[in-house]
């Protein structure tokens, strides 16, 4: 079955125009970084390119290496930010594998012994709480440049 074409109404292609607000923790020339507002747990982040597809499937693979790094880069500071023992990298294409924001993007979340993550998709957080745990990844980024 083939899959339906890039449709830049979704809300990450709005957040990436700068058309709905978000609460961004890293930015440059290929990737942006913003809290998931419905986080599996503390610090949740989605990864996003600024080129457009709908996921991985359909997505050049020259956008892969820059975005694996920013991926990478935002997994340690999530580690360091958070003091976590770990963390997440998710990723979802289509529907039927839980796909609910059809523009790419890696779901980056800090993992801590005995917690399981939260429902996928499940209840809102508090703009509050979203933007200190931004602020939290921010400094990490800064405190280490990137290797
Ligand atoms: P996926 O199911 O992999 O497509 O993930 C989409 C993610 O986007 C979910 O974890 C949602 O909680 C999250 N999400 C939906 N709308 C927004 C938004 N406006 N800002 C930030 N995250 C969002």
């Amino acid at each position: 079955m083939s899959t339906a074409p890039y449709d830049d109404q979704n809300i990450f292609a709005k957040i990436l125009r700068g058309e709905i607000p978000s609460h961004q923790v890293y930015t440059d020339a290929d990737t942006v970084v913003f809290m998931d507002v419905m986080p599996q747990g503390p610090g949740h982040m989605l990864v996003v390119p600024r080129a457009p597809s709908r996921n991985l499937l359909d997505a050049g693979a020259e956008i892969l290496g820059p975005l694996m790094r920013t991926v990478q880069r935002i997994a340690r500071a999530a580690k360091r930010a958070f003091a976590a023992d770990g963390v997440t990298v998710m990723q979802f294409n289509e529907p039927a594998s839980g796909q609910t924001v059809f523009h790419l993007h890696f779901h980056v979340i800090p993992r801590f012994e005995g917690q399981p993550l939260e429902p996928h998709s499940g209840a809102m957080e508090k703009p509050e709480v979203l933007a200190a745990n931004a602020e939290k990844v921010r400094q990490a980024l800064a405190a280490e440049p990137p290797h």
